[in-house]
C-alpha cells in the first residue's frame, strides 16, 4: 500500500500534541475518489474509506481511530471518548478532553481547523465551510473549550488547506454574512465581477477575537481548488470529489 500522504502541524506538534490534515494521495480508493479519500456519501466503497484510514493512523503514528460526525455546516458540538467511530449525530465541532483520543472532520474545500490547550488536555475538530464561519463557528468551540478548563494564553490552533480566494466566489448573501461574523472581515473580501472569500483568513480574525495570541495561529495557505493533484475540491468536482480528513488527538498518557 501507498504510504498515506498528509501535513503534520508542527505548531501543535511542538507542543506535544498530533494534528495532521491528509492529502489526497497515498491511500486505495479508485477513481474518481483516488485515492486517499475519507467521504462515504460520494459513493466510494466503505471497505476503501476504512482501508484509507488505517493507512493513515499508521503513517501518522495516531494510537487511536478519530471519532467523526454527521456534518450539517451549524454549530453543534459533540463531546467524545473512547474509541473512535462515525457517530450518526449532527455536528461540525468535535471535541475531547480525555486521554488517547482522536477527533476529525471530513472536507474539500471547507476550512478544517484543529484547536488545542495541551496543559488542559482539551482537542477540538472544527469543520467550518461559509455557513459555519458566518456563524462563529471557531468562537464556539473555544468558548466550550474554556468553559474546561481551557485558557487563552495556552490555546493553539492550526488551519488546514481550504479553498482559497483566488477560486472562492460567493453571493450577496454570504459576503454579507461573512462580514458581520467578525471585525476586519470585509478587508478579507475581494471585489472584482464577483466576490471572492478568504475564508481561513476571516477564521483567523475570529480565534484573534476570541482571544487567541496571533503566535498560536498556524495558517496552511494551500487552495485545494487550485491543486488537484493534492486535495480533493468539491468546488472543482462536484459530486465526483472525495475528502479529506483533519485529526487531532489528545496525548497517549498525561
Ligand atoms: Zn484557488
Amino acid at each position: 500500500m501507498a504510504k498515506a500522504r498528509f501535513i503534520r502541524s508542527q505548531l501543535l506538534d511542538r507542543h506535544g500534541i498530533t494534528g495532521i490534515f491528509s492529502l489526497r494521495n497515498g491511500g486505495v480508493s479508485p477513481p474518481p475518489f483516488d485515492s486517499q479519500n475519507f467521504g462515504p456519501d460520494p459513493g466510494d466503497s466503505d471497505r476503501f474509506i476504512e482501508q484509507n484510514l488505517v493507512g493513515l493512523m499508521q503513517s501518522a503514528a495516531l494510537t487511536c481511530l478519530p471519532h467523526q460526525a454527521n456534518q450539517v455546516h451549524k454549530t453543534a458540538l459533540l463531546w467524545c471518548s473512547g474509541k473512535g467511530k462515525m457517530h450518526s449525530q449532527q455536528a461540525d465541532i468535535l471535541m475531547a478532553n480525555r486521554n488517547n483520543t482522536a477527533v476529525a472532520v471530513r472536507v474539500a474545500d471547507c476550512l478544517p481547523i484543529l484547536l488545542a490547550d495541551p496543559e488542559a488536555g482539551i482537542v477540538a475538530a472544527v469543520h467550518a465551510g461559509w455557513r459555519g464561519s458566518a456563524a462563529g463557528i471557531v468562537r464556539y468551540a473555544v468558548e466550550a473549550m474554556l468553559k474546561h478548563g481551557a485558557q487563552h494564553e495556552k490555546l493553539l490552533a492550526a488551519l488546514g488547506p481550504c479553498i482559497g480566494p483566488c477560486c472562492f466566489a460567493i453571493g450577496n448573501d454570504a459576503a454579507e454574512a461573512l462580514i458581520k461574523s467578525t471585525a476586519g472581515a470585509n478587508d478579507c473580501l475581494i471585489h472584482t465581477s464577483e466576490i471572492h472569500a478568504d475564508l481561513a483568513e476571516i477564521n483567523v480574525l475570529q480565534l484573534i477575537d476570541a482571544g487567541l495570541n496571533k503566535s498560536h495561529i498556524e495558517v496552511h495557505k494551500a487552495c485545494t481548488a487550485c491543486h488537484p493533484e493534492d486535495f480533493f475540491s468539491f468546488r472543482r468536482d462536484g459530486n465526483q470529489s472525495g475528502r479529506q480528513l483533519a485529526v487531532v488527538a489528545t496525548p497517549p498518557t498525561t
